[in-house]
């Protein structure tokens, strides 16, 4: 059996497939120096994000290679020197692709979506509480492809943040609708893109009206 080779997409480049599935992403644009830093955050807007854009950095905050609620021109252009110097420290060999500079989402819930090839089952759907601590939650369900209406309720409806998703103590639910159609827009994306071997959305923010992926990683062959 020949394996073959594997690549990880751009966070840009996962945001562009991901739209295509009408999954919200913020605006982005990726840059290589401190003053185009500046102006790229000009355009999309104050507060943004910054973060290292490399192939071989996977988890970018590990590297201090995400800074958020950046306010000024001068924050951005500090932002974007600290991220390719730690950037650099973390993996002294890492291709250092620029930095994207990305629009500023709202704070809201955490989860993650993702989706990988099971050995023995093929295509599955994961979902879950998100964010960076997620291993250490490990709240999180998983079905088999292809995943009817029901399959993906239930997926919703079995994590114990589901409970969070609900409204917890007087607090406003939140979307569950748009979760539920983000997860079958999700699934679609997978099964449409036979190169995908492995994805994750990691965080999608989910509000009381609507959500937004801040992380994509995508894995193609
Ligand atoms: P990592 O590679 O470490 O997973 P992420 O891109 O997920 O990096 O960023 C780490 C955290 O920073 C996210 O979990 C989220 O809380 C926050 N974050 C990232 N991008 C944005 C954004 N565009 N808007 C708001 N918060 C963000
Ligand atoms: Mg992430």
């Amino acid at each position: 059996m020949s394996v073959k080779a594997t690549k990880m997409l751009s966070e840009a480049d996962g945001y562009d497939l991901l739209r295509q599935f009408n999954v919200p992403a913020p605006a982005f644009e990726i840059v290589q120096t401190q003053d185009d830093a500046a102006k790229a955050a000009t355009k999309i807007g104050y507060p943004v994000v910054m973060k290292i854009v490399s192939p071989q950095i996977i988890h970018k905050s590990d590297a201090g290679g995400v800074i958020v609620g950046i306010k000024t021109d001068a924050e951005a252009k500090e932002a974007f020197n600290k991220i390719v110097t730690s950037a650099k420290a973390y993996d002294a060999s890492a291709e250092i692709k620029g930095v994207i500079v990305e629009e500023m989402a709202k704070p809201g819930l955490e989860l993650i979506i993702g989706g990988k090839i099971d050995p023995a089952f093929g295509r599955v759907l994961t979902f879950g509480l998100g964010g960076t601590l997620v291993e250490f939650y490990k709240d999180v369900g998983i079905r088999l492809l292809p995943c009817d209406d029901e399959d993906i309720r239930t997926l919703i409806h079995q994590i114990k943040a589901y409970t969070l998703i609900r409204g917890y103590r007087g607090q406003a639910p939140l979307d569950e609708e748009f979760l539920f159609q983000t997860l079958k827009n999700a699934c679609a994306f997978f099964e449409k893109n036979d190169n995908v071997v492995e994805f994750d959305i990691n965080p999608l923010r989910l509000y009381e009206k609507g959500g937004c992926a801040v992380d994509a990683r995508v894995i193609v062959q």
